[in-house]
């Protein structure tokens, strides 16, 4: 993918709204280090794994492929998990892993694509510029935060429903 300049002047103040509301997360694209070929964006990113040096995302582009070969961790964090490797479709270098199976303490990342930070460079949208994402924290704050602030959206709503189902029973 690329960036024409009108594009991203166009875009600028959209950004800078978008910055406001969600300040905690930046809008980029995350790329090969490698070929600079477009994997994901952070819309897809959904948190870290600080003991494995990876992005957790819910969805990459069709620039990584999935390995059809299955392998197995024997020491460290991996021991015991079973993954397949992720490659860039551009250069054909590994890029991370999805973790078929893995101990409980590993269960939150099963399934999901683990893009290895080390091989990842990233595309800030608001300065636009290419940072390595070793650099960059992707921890879960703004995910946590959305849930507490939509659990707090369903009491009200559960609350006013109580309060019409009471008026209702009254009657
Ligand atoms: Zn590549």
């Amino acid at each position: 993918m690329e960036f024409n300049e009108s594009l991203m002047s166009e875009r600028s103040d959209t950004d800078l709204t978008l910055t406001t509301v969600d300040e905690h997360r930046q809008r980029m694209t995350l790329h090969c280090e490698e070929c600079n070929t477009v994997l994901g964006d952070s819309h897809g990113v959904c948190g870290e794994v600080t003991c494995l040096d990876s992005i957790m995302c819910m969805r990459v582009t069709n620039d990584v492929i999935l390995s059809d070969e299955m392998e197995s961790g024997h020491k460290g964090e991996m021991a015991k998990c079973i993954y397949s490797a992720l490659k860039c479709r551009g250069c054909h270098c590994a890029v991370g892993m999805v973790i078929h199976s893995a101990p409980s303490r590993l269960a939150v990342i099963r399934s999901v694509y683990l893009l290895h930070k080390a091989n990842i460079s990233c595309y800030i949208l608001n300065s636009s510029s290419m940072v390595k994402a070793s650099t960059l924290k992707f921890d879960l704050k703004p995910l946590k935060e959305s849930i507490h602030e939509m659990r707090h959206q369903f009491q009200i709503k559960y609350d006013k429903m109580a309060v019409i189902k009471s008026r209702l029973e009254d009657k």
